[in-house]
């Protein structure tokens, strides 16, 4: 954050500059973000605003989950606490456009939470003032939300069909040069490549992939972004398929759509085909290179998550001795008890802190979920852009970023405890704490984003 040489003049509103470029912009060049700030300026001046810090995330981009936007995050806590880290007060915020902020949803409800966290707050644009308390401002939002999300998705396959097309040409991909090769990314480093192929030797030998890794350590290898190899990096670089000279994609092996063959890759071969083969199947599938898109979660010395889509955010509703509720957070775990509810989630007497007394249906709870997210038309209190539905219903949404549409809606759920008895499902049981429902609450009376 840059602290600007000038102060609120009276009458003028103190607000944040925010500017961002994406990483397809050309790299190293900073005049897009330069130039954002600039026109901010000027906006701001035109808006009675007047420009008091000013927030920067440069070649980064807004809708890739996990994207770190260092930016973004101190305009939130600035937002949040009311002023800069010096104490100048922030009374909004202008931008070039919505979508520079947020192309996802869980950023817009971020935003939305931050700068309404107190009164009298605006956003400026280069379409004027937003009052980001009404009705027609936080439609406004979501409408840019919606449009930024379309265009995402068209983007990404585009993305896709290029890498895709250059993979069936043979083309290396772009990006760091793979170990093993030299920049062209075609022939081989002498040293780094009979590394390669000793490593894959030695383990369709049987050797430990942890020795192996360990070996390369002692002898001083680095990865080609500079990293010290270990036992996952180690057991990628061997699996890639390019090691025998052939292609893969998003982690599955390029055929030739006429052939069924392999595509064969411009690069030169370290291992024979059949060597590759045989050094795979001396892994476990999931550790494998093949198995694994480049945004796939590796399953070697993964730190477990979460295992299922409320597991951290129900609370135990059940009424303590005391009177009040247990409160205590509800686990999810497989049950083998019933077709109908393959997992349950509880909350666990045995572990101490919590009753006990509480469980209940895991595909009930998610169920229950979904129908909050995404309620029948004009019924309910929220409305997710459609694109959200659609990925959501379609199967398209992956585990993570469900798991991240709901705590951008949910703080959290308290599950009240069942009846015994073989009952319908009761989804009543399932009471949703809303994120930010009474501050949308007050500021739109007429129940936009939170209904009756
Ligand atoms: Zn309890």
């Amino acid at each position: 954050m840059t602290r600007i040489p000038e102060t609120a003049a009276s009458g003028l509103t103190p607000v944040a500059s925010y500017a961002r470029t994406s990483e397809d912009f050309r790299k190293g060049d900073e005049h897009g973000v330069r130039n954002q700030h600039r026109i901010n300026e000027l906006t701001a001046r035109q808006n009675g605003c007047v420009v008091v810090s000013t927030y920067t995330d440069n070649a980064r981009s807004a809708f890739k989950p996990g994207a770190g936007r260092a930016g973004f995050d101190r305009l939130i806590s600035d937002l949040r606490r009311g002023n800069t880290f010096d104490g100048t007060p922030v009374k909004g915020v202008v931008c070039v456009a919505d979508d520079r902020l947020y192309r996802r949803a869980e950023d817009l409800a971020r935003f939305v939470e931050a700068l309404t966290c107190q009164p009298g707050r605006v956003y400026v644009d280069q379409n004027g003032v937003r009052d980001p308390y009404t009705k027609e401002g936080l439609l406004q939002a979501v409408m840019s939300l919606e449009a930024a999300t379309a265009e995402t998705e068209i983007r990404g396959q585009r993305l896709r069909n290029w890498h895709w097309s250059r993979a069936m040409d043979g083309v290396p991909h772009s990006g760091p040069r793979p170990f093993g090769r030299q920049e062209d990314r075609i022939t081989l480093h002498p040293v780094e490549a009979s590394l390669v192929r000793k490593a894959i030797e030695d383990r369709i030998g049987g050797k430990a992939i942890g020795a192996i890794a360990k070996e390369w350590c002692d002898l001083g290898v680095r990865g080609t972004r500079g990293g010290t190899p270990n036992p996952q990096t180690v057991t990628q670089i061997i699996t890639a398929p390019r090691v025998c000279g052939f292609r893969g994609n998003r982690g599955e092996l390029l055929l030739d759509p006429d052939t069924g063959q392999a595509v064969v890759g411009q690069w030169e071969a370290i291992v024979s085909p059949d060597q590759w083969r045989t050094l795979c199947r001396t892994f476990s599938a999931g550790s494998l290179f093949m198995h694994r898109g480049s945004g796939a979660p590796r399953l070697t010395g993964r730190k477990a998550g979460p295992r299922y889509l409320a597991s951290g955010f129900l609370r135990c509703g059940a009424d303590t001795e005391a009177g009040d509720l247990c409160n205590f957070k509800m686990g999810g775990s497989r049950s083998s008890q019933s077709k109908k509810s393959p997992h349950v989630y509880a909350c666990c007497g045995s572990a101490g802190r919590g009753c006990g007394r509480c469980a209940i249906s895991g595909p009930l709870v998610d169920d229950a979920i979904e129908r909050l997210l995404f309620p029948e038309a004009g019924n309910g209190r929220v409305r997710l852009p459609a694109s959200i539905r659609q990925r959501w219903m379609s199967g398209e949404m992956g585990f993570e970023e469900k798991r991240k549409v709901i705590a951008s809606v949910f703080t959290c759920f308290v599950i009240r405890p069942g009846v015994k008895g073989n009952r319908p499902w009761d989804y009543s049981r399932v009471t949703p704490v809303w994120k930010w429902a009474d501050r949308v609450a007050v500021a739109d009376p007429d129940g936009l984003m939170a209904g009756r």
